[in-house]
Formats: structure tokens, sequence, C-alpha cells
């Protein structure tokens, strides 16, 4: 699970770490009384599930009431990467001399919490990662030794941060670490964590994720899950019994049974996608693949404007696949589509299957990489005009 960063940093605030006052505003009067009451300059930020919202635009400095006015009526609302601002933050702006990295994830091979720090944080930390990987500090933490200070203040200063903020973001960490293990995050990153002028460090942006398996553990969590405004689309398939999971920056709608195989297709369609055809979401339909529960697969993904085909990939087992031809077809009784539905049936049947999709508005195809080559040539067809 993803928290909005207004939440993560009331998380900041209870484990000790110094974060900047701030309120939240879903409007743009709103913002101007919490903004006259927080004292100017105030950063107005949206407060969406995403990244990268500084370079989107969804992160503007106001120096008076009208500014602030003006600048959260330019936010709310604002579209970042498919999601609409529906809230901002409003934080005391601070000066900033310098912004650094600081994080703890799950080494998921090593089967670890691993810290991860630079000293050249910002809006630009995956291009340093890339293109600098020296300015990153990587050190994994032995569960049963813990984490110590003189650990991180050395893998700090190896990574070029200066001594005294190494020795505060070092007790950051400490605390960051804490939390992850009080409440089972999966992530947890402040970036930037910024030095001001006058020497204090300071976490001016929160993000945490929280391990979906652990949150049973934590009521105060798991009452978060249920009133988090997470994605429409998402919140309409579950209610549907669907396992969905939307992607930000995908075009290709992709249904499949079996979490397996739509996990395989997914990175399938990304490989053969030259760059063009992405995954817009992971969709499992579950065992038997019946009639009613391919429509509703079908109304789910097509809700993503960002979709502008759909690959299904069914294989029959159990349910075979002329079965699934005709659930397909049924499926499709009613749907408008406006965008073109290849289908790749395997397995017990496939052949009676396809035919009786041939001459349907579903397009039968036999292998997967036949799929992702006619949606691959559909999707650039597409971007040419
Ligand atoms: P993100 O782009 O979604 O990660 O949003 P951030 O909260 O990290 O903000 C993006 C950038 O805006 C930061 O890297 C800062 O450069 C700038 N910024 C955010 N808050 C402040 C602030 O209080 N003062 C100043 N001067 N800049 C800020
Ligand atoms: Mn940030």
């Amino acid at each position: 699970m993803k928290i909005q960063e207004h939440r993560a940093r009331e998380i900041f605030r209870q484990y000790g770490i110094p974060v900047p006052d701030s309120e939240v505003a879903v409007t743009a009067s709103d913002a101007r009384d919490v903004s006259n009451r927080i004292g100017y300059p105030v950063v107005i930020k949206a407060q969406v599930l995403v990244g990268g919202r500084g370079k989107a635009g969804g992160v503007k400095i106001a120096n008076n009431s009208d500014e602030a006015f003006s600048k959260a009526g330019e936010i709310i609302g604002m579209d970042i990467k498919g999601l609409k601002v529906e809230k901002v933050l409003i934080a005391k702006a601070v000066d900033i001399a310098k912004e650094y990295y600081i994080g703890i994830t799950v080494d998921r091979d090593r089967k670890q919490h691993v810290v991860i720090v630079s000293p050249a944080g910002g809006i630009n930390i995956e291009e340093v990662a890339e293109k600098t990987p020296e300015k990153i500090g990587k050190m994994w933490i032995d569960p049963a030794y813990g984490l110590h200070p003189y650990e991180l203040r050395n893998v700090l200063f190896g990574a070029g941060f200066e001594p005294d903020v190494a020795v505060k973001a070092a007790g950051i960490l400490m605390k960051l670490y804490k939390a992850v293990l009080d409440l089972d995050m999966s992530l947890v990153e402040i970036n930037p964590l910024v030095l001001t002028p006058t020497g204090e460090v300071l976490a001016i942006d929160a993000k945490i994720n929280f391990d979906d398996s652990g949150i049973y553990r934590h009521p105060s969590l798991k009452e978060l899950k249920e009133s988090e405004d997470t994605d429409p689309i998402e919140i309409e398939a579950h209610s549907r019994g669907l396992t969905y999971v939307r992607l930000t920056d995908g075009n290709v709608g992709i249904i499949g049974n079996g979490a397996g195989l739509v996990m395989a297709t997914m990175d399938e369609v990304k490989r053969a996608g030259k760059g063009i055809a992405k995954p817009a979401n992971f969709l499992d339909i579950g065992g038997g693949a019946q009639a009613s529960m391919v429509k509703n697969a079908l109304e789910v993904v097509l809700m993503d404007p960002n979709v502008k085909s759909v690959l299904i990939n069914v294989f029959g087992g159990i349910t075979r696949g002329d079965e699934v031809a005709k659930g397909l077809l049924l499926a499709i009784e009613g749907i408008e589509l406006k965008v073109p539905v290849v289908i790749r049936l395997a397995g017990t049947n496939w052949r009676e299957g396809k035919k009786i999709l041939e001459g349907s508005r579903l397009i039968p195809v036999e292998t997967l990489e036949e799929a992702c080559n006619v949606i691959t040539n559909w999707m650039m067809e597409k971007s040419n005009v």
C-alpha cells in the first residue's frame, strides 16, 4: 500500500524525524487560509500517489496569499501521470542549501533491508543512479546485528555526505529503520532530505509503501487502507472481485487467467513493445475464466482512458478453449469496443476456440509472440498518426 505524502509526514513526526509544518487543503481558498496560518513563503504540493510531481508542475512556491490562491488553483484538478489532483499539502517553505537522498527498502535478492543514500538528491535522483553510481551509497542490514549509527556514518561519508550532515542523516536513518520494522514498510524514502543555510537537516518530501501482507498487524493501517482514496478503477475492479492493479504509464490492457500467466504476459508485452506498447495493468480473472468474469474484466480494463489496445491471454486448462471462446463472445455482447482486443487462446481445445472467435470483433491469435506483435504494430501505427 502506498500512502500520500501528508500521511507519511505524520508518521515521520511520530518517529521524531524533522519535518516542516504542513496542512492539507482541497480548494484554492482553503489553501489560502492554510497558507496565511502557516506563514509565507509556503510550498504547495499535489497529493497524488506518484513521484515526479516537481517535474510535472505539481510543486509550487507561494510568497503571499494571492499566489497561494492562484497556485493552489492551478495544482488542484491537475492531471499528473493519469491521476487527478484532489488535494494539496501546504508546507512552510524552507531555504535549501543542498538536497540529499536517503531511503530504506527491501532487497529481495539478498532477503535483507538495504539503506540507500546519496548526496545528490532531488528530482534527478534516477539520473544520478544511472550516470554517477559512485554518488550512491548502499548498506545491507543484518537483522540479527541490527543497524548502528557508526556504520551508517561510514556509508554516508563514503557516498560524499559532509560530516555534520552525515551525523544528522544517520540519526534520521536510525528512526526510519525503527519505523520500517514497527510498521512493516516495504519502502521509505526522503527525497530530498535538505540542508538549510542555517545548518538544519529536514525531510521535505516523504514516501512510504507498506507491505500489504503485514497490514493486518496494524489496525490503524487497515483503517487507512479502507479510507485512502486509491485509484477509482482499482476500487471498481476490487468491488467486482477482480485482482487488478493499474500501472501509471501503460497503454495495453492485460487480462489473463492466473497471476503467473498475467505477469509473464506483461513482461512480454513490454519486451516486444519497442518502448511504445507497455502494459497498462495487471488483471487476473482466476481459474475458470467464466463469461461474467471476462466481461467484468474487459469493462474494467476499458475504463482506463490510457488503454489503446487489449491483450487477453487465456490458458484453457480445466475450462476448455471452446468454452472460453463462447464465454468471450457472451462477454463482449453489449460492450462497446473502441480499441482492438487481441486474444491468445492456448491449451485444451484451443483450435475449436479460435474457430469460434473468427469473424467476431475479437482478434484471435495462436501464440503470445504473435499477440505481442499485433499489439506492437497497432500501437506503432497509432503513434505515427
Ligand atoms: P517530487 O518531485 O514529487 O519528488 O516532489 P518533492 O517534494 O521532492 O519536490 C520537488 C522539488 O521541489 C524538490 O526537490 C525541491 O527542489 C523543491 N521544493 C520542495 N519543497 C521545497 C521547499 O520548501 N523550498 C524550496 N526552496 N524548494 C522546495
Ligand atoms: Mn521528492
